[in-house]
């Protein structure tokens, strides 16, 4: 056994590399295979809760095993455990797509395992991600001032802004903090209705509290109402409370709504407040010519986070956050211990930016995917998600028997089944229709997911994945409506 594992490592205790060739062709192969038929597996996995955790041994192993033995058991326990992100019939929350550039991008980050803390931890890291992140920038449209960084996620990239839009207050809360200073008014950060949860997560991070979050209410397109903003800022201001920040959102997760950034930007500079914008979904469709105008206005804001590892065919993680003044950023994070000093000047550490100080290499992937697919292949790509939401909004609309929940600006649709006349409560209409969910869901082929606007129980299918094409949308539709005959007559 001993002269197995001897066999098995170099002299200095790394996996022997033939070894590690030999997988990793076969590890390939089965990836490639993968990605060509992620339909074979059904798009929801059908463990019951606990059944990945029994099949495991409940203790490390002692000795060696076997990289056989072990990828068998990621075929036979992990994988019957995978909800299928990749599969094209994924239409929950945001599809995402792990696309092959993508893929050989985090290979290869893995393999150098670099940690992109410092310029001089690897200066390719800090300078790729300087240029990646300037030419997303240009895609977009953005200004030319503005510096970005990537973050794992929006929820961080937004938690980012608002400690920028807290500095930038110049009340020395780094330092002394919010608590027992009556020299400090309440902060108060005004958000939508619609915002994403993690901006309220950031403000309960920062301090700030969940009673300085003000949600303005919505018009019936689901945006941020502008009127309603400017009285909430008055109201706050007579009371002696400070407002500092305004979360406007390109693409709500519920409905997609695109918020009136412009108009909102305004109201920002009348008051010198903070705008960050959230279009961790829907900023990337700004790529696609006829939807820059989704990002109109946010030439004005003071930072704005795209997350390519939602619509942008990038592998979980990356977020891309972009601010105006990045010396604001830093005001708020830097902090260098002795054994982190560095004597390059001109340089970015990016440890400053932010509070993690371990970063990934992810500017290699969005590299990969921007050069892979170049600006065309990414606006064909998206214009097509674009082409599909619109389609499927367009057999709804054409179906006495459903109705549309809300506009549909991007490749998302909110819907829902319009039972017979005699069906009145909502209660039961909701019953109705997760009755139709569940049963489509569990149907393996398609996975959609609920929210709720106004009060009332939808369906959400979102487009994004870059294997969902015009027969998986017709597909799903089909279900849809077969669930819909079959549970109501
Ligand atoms: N903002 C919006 C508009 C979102 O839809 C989401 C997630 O769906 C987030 C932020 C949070 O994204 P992340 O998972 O990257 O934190």
């Amino acid at each position: 056994m001993e002269d197995n594992i001897a066999e098995k490592i170099t002299p200095q205790g790394e996996m022997d590399l033939e070894e590690f060739r030999r997988q990793g062709h076969a590890i390939v192969d089965w990836v490639a295979d993968y990605l060509a038929h992620p339909d074979d597996y059904p798009v929801l996995s059908r463990v019951q809760p606990g059944q990945v955790a029994e099949q495991l041994a409940p203790g490390p192993p002692e000795q060696s095993e076997p990289l056989d033995e072990i990828l068998a058991d990621f075929r036979e326990i992990i994988l019957p455990g995978i909800t299928h992100w990749n599969h094209p019939g994924f239409m929950a929350y945001f599809g995402i797509s792990g696309s092959g550039p993508g893929i050989l991008g985090e290979w290869l980050s893995a393999a150098l395992n670099v940690n992109a803390m410092l310029w001089r931890t690897s200066p390719a890291a800090t300078e790729l991600e300087e240029v990646t992140l300037d030419w997303l920038r240009q895609l977009l449209g953005l200004p030319a001032e503005f510096r970005g960084i990537i973050s794992d996620t929006a929820s961080i990239s937004s938690m980012l802004a608002l400690a920028a839009a807290r500095e930038a207050l110049d009340m020395d809360i780094r330092r002394r903090g919010l608590a027992g200073r009556p020299d400090v008014p309440r902060l108060r950060l005004y958000v939508s209705e619609q915002t994403h949860s993690s901006v309220e997560k950031g403000a309960i991070t920062l301090g700030i509290g969940q009673e300085g979050v003000v949600k303005i209410p919505v018009d019936e397109a689901f945006r941020l109402d502008v009127a309603a903003l400017q009285q909430a800022i008055s109201a706050d201001q007579q009371a002696g409370r400070l407002p500092f920040c305004v979360v406007a959102t390109v693409g709500t997760t519920s409905t997609t709504s695109v918020d009136p950034v412009a108009e909102i930007a305004a109201v920002c500079r009348q008051h010198g407040l903070w705008l960050h914008v959230d279009g961790a979904y829907g900023g990337s469709a700004a790529i696609v010519p006829e939807m820059r105008w989704v990002l109109d206005g946010v030439d004005q804001a003071d930072s704005f986070v795209v997350n390519p590892h939602k619509w942008l065919f990038t592998p979980l993680d990356c977020s891309a956050f972009y601010v105006r003044d990045p010396a604001m950023l830093q005001r708020a994070f830097s902090l260098v211990p002795d054994y982190l000093q560095t004597s390059e000047t001109g340089v970015t550490n990016y440890m400053d930016w932010g509070v993690q100080l371990g970063r990934r290499f992810r500017a290699l992937k969005l590299w990969l995917i921007m050069r892979h697919f170049g600006r065309e292949g990414l606006v064909a790509r998206l214009r097509e998600h674009i082409r599909l939401g619109q389609l499927l909004a367009e057999w709804i609309d054409a179906d006495p028997d459903f109705q549309r929940m809300a506009p549909a600006p991007f490749s998302t649709v909110c819907f829902r089944y319009r039972p017979p006349e005699e069906v009145q409560t909502e209660e039961e209409i909701e019953q109705r229709n997760e009755a139709i969910v569940a049963e489509v869901n569990q149907s393996g082929e398609i996975f959609i997911s609920p929210t709720r606007l106004n009060g009332r129980y939808a369906i959400r299918a979102a487009i994004g994945n870059i294997r969902t094409d015009e027969e998986m949308v017709r597909r799903a539709w089909t279900l849809i409506r077969q669930a819909a005959v079959r549970l109501n007559g």
